[in-house]
């Protein structure tokens, strides 16, 4: 349980990459600022993370589960947190999608969105009565530099990300007046698994029907110099996570 004067902080998405090196970077911090509140949607996955907390584990960091894109679970997890009393809320969790349109079904393009932005409304939603009634609270969602600009082959993950920005965008003006803070992170490529894990769907990925220049451009070209990028100018998560301290600070 949260010490009076701790901050209580829920981060979706803890599993790896970012969000596991929020949860840590905040569960140790020198001050004990933070009751950590990591969440994954698959406890059987928290070895990383626990191993990564060391002796944080049970004291500043504990773990719930929770799927962003469950209402139930959504609902469960807020519930199951002392009085529902959550000081700052950090919306991490995210699915990226690579590839031309047409080789992208319907249903994937419904997954990304399902993730990256009714996940964080779902989470704002639920927060959100609480932060106003206590008037005070912050939410911080990551966002990409793809919520920013559109980038070839990641279509749908942009829009996913744009959609949120807008959102979030509006919403921070209603919060203002109850003291409640809304922050957008938007990280350029980070070495995470997610572009491991977009690479493995491209993988298996099949072009029926996309013109051939497609096919070769988003192969051959795109694929190659996407990887260079990522090689040349990956940030650590460590990085982003420095960031996110110095952002609810
Ligand atoms: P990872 O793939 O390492 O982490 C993504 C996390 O989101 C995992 O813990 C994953 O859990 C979780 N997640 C996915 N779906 C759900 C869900 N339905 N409910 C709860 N958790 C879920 O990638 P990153 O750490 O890189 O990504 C974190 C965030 O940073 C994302 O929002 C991403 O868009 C953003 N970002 C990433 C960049 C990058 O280059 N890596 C650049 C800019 C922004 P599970 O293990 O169960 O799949």
């Amino acid at each position: 349980m949260a010490n009076s004067g701790q901050k209580v902080v829920l981060i979706t998405g803890c599993s790896s990459g970012i969000g596991l090196r929020i949860a840590v970077t905040l569960a140790k911090d020198e001050k004990k600022r933070y009751h950590v509140i990591a969440t994954m949607r698959d406890l059987k996955k928290k070895d990383k993370l626990v191993e990564a907390a060391g002796d944080a584990y049970g004291k500043t960091l504990m773990l719930l589960p929770l799927d962003v894109c469950s209402d139930e679970s959504v609902e469960q997890c807020i519930n199951s947190v002392k009085d529902r009393h959550i000081d700052i809320l950090i919306n991490n969790a995210g699915v990226g999608l690579l590839g031309p349109v047409e080789s992208i079904s319907i249903e994937e393009m419904k997954r990304v969105f399902e993730t990256n932005f009714f996940g964080v409304v779902r989470m704002i939603k639920e927060v959100m009565p609480d932060m106003k009634k206590r008037r005070s609270g912050h939410i911080v969602v990551m966002s990409s530099v793809m919520g920013l600009q559109g980038v070839v082959f990641n279509d749908v993950y942009t829009a996913s990300k744009f959609a949120m920005e807008g959102f979030c965008e509006s919403m921070a003006v209603q919060l203002l007046k109850f003291n409640v803070r809304l922050s957008m992170i938007e990280p350029g490529p980070v070495h995470t698994e997610f572009e491991t894990k977009m690479m493995e769907d491209v993988a298996k990925m099949e072009y029926p029907g996309v013109d051939a220049d497609t096919v070769r451009y988003f192969k051959d070209v795109y694929l190659p110099s996407s990887i260079d990028i990522f090689e040349a100018m990956g940030q650590t998560p460590e990085d982003i996570a420095k960031c996110t301290k110095k952002v609810i600070e």
